[in-house]
């Protein structure tokens, strides 16, 4: 097989793209796609600072790595989410990337946050999937340190594979409010949020994997061991095989989503937020949802408590 843009010995193929690249020409590209997704919806000029959301795993470090060396004002932030090893050891991968690179990286360990609750106590207290508890709680974080940082951008590792799977969930369902949302672009509701941006959004899982590699970046390989079994993994199972079958299905599936469906769900009414009671930062309700999450969990546990004690 020979690199369409070279007629070097290729490396990569990618179908999807009708294409296949040699080592140089696959970086040239997968740069160029990241620069065009910048471009064309806007999500950020130079000179703007942006806070790069970074799990330690392949997604987040080369858009970290490729947003870097593309020459953005860039710091990382690890969030500290308390799953045991699989915690400590994506800490370890994201720290050794940022200190190579002479990088800034932000770290907020949840555990050590003014509530002290780390994803696995409030997913065992409140009883909902430990996924659910997590995405909560990581989205009021990620809000939290990109405002008071003084950041101008939040960016996310988000892959193309991530937004069909996520589509598909939405669409399966019909969630007009979740459709209206997805988006690789989200501009403030609040003057407490900050725009919310996904470069990879176009860019497949294989393609980051193969960056990642090339690039020498060391990540973590391990999945979180809460998402075995996850609805996610569903789905991206399954556009898997449709992909097989006709390739270029996820990147149609998202593309002429976003172009010819989602405007008309852009118009179901979404209010914009005030303040929460408690934290100050923007809320749908009284409390926001990260903080009715943290009073669940308060509740559960002193009913607990006093179920323990002696009569
Ligand atoms: P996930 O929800 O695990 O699929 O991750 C989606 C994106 O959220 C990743 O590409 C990262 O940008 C960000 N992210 C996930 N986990 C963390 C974490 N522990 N700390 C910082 N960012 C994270
Ligand atoms: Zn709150």
């Amino acid at each position: 097989m020979k690199c369409t843009r070279c007629r070097a010995r290729a490396e990569v193929q990618l179908r999807a793209h009708n294409s296949a690249f040699c080592r140089a020409c696959f970086l040239f590209f997968f740069r160029r796609q990241v620069e065009r997704a910048i471009a064309a919806e806007r999500m950020f000029a130079p000179g703007e600072r942006i806070l790069v959301a970074v799990s330690g795993g392949k997604d987040s470090l080369a858009l970290w790595h490729v947003l870097a060396e593309l020459g953005y004002d860039t710091s990382g932030l690890y969030l500290g989410l308390g799953i045991g090893a699989y915690s400590d050891e994506s800490h370890a991968k994201a720290a050794a990337f940022a200190a190579a690179r002479g990088l800034p990286l932000r770290v907020v360990a949840l555990d050590e946050e003014a509530d002290g609750l780390a994803v696995p106590t409030v997913a065992r207290l409140t009883r909902r999937p430990a996924c659910a508890a997590c995405g909560k709680m990581k989205r009021h974080y990620f809000d939290r340190a990109a405002i008071e940082g003084g950041f101008d951008v939040l960016a996310t590792g988000h892959n193309l594979d991530d937004e069909a799977a996520r589509l598909m969930g939405n669409v399966l369902r019909w969630q007009k409010e979740h459709l209206a949302r997805q988006r690789p672009v989200l501009p403030p509701t609040h003057p407490k949020f900050v725009r919310k941006v996904k470069p990879l959004y176009l860019t497949s899982e294989y393609e980051t994997a193969a960056y990642a590699f090339m690039r020498g970046i060391d990540y973590i390989v391990d999945e979180c061991p809460n998402a075995a079994g996850a609805t996610q993994l569903v789905y991206k199972d399954a556009l898997n095989r449709l992909e097989a079958s006709s390739p270029g299905t996820k990147l149609a599936f998202v593309r002429e989503f976003l172009r010819t469906a989602q405007p008309v769900f852009a118009d179901v009414e979404n209010r914009p937020p005030t303040e929460c009671a408690a934290c100050g930062m923007p809320a749908y309700g009284a409390l926001c949802s990260f903080c009715s999450l943290v009073r669940e969990v308060q509740t559960k546990r002193a009913r607990a408590h006093a179920a323990a004690a002696p009569a």
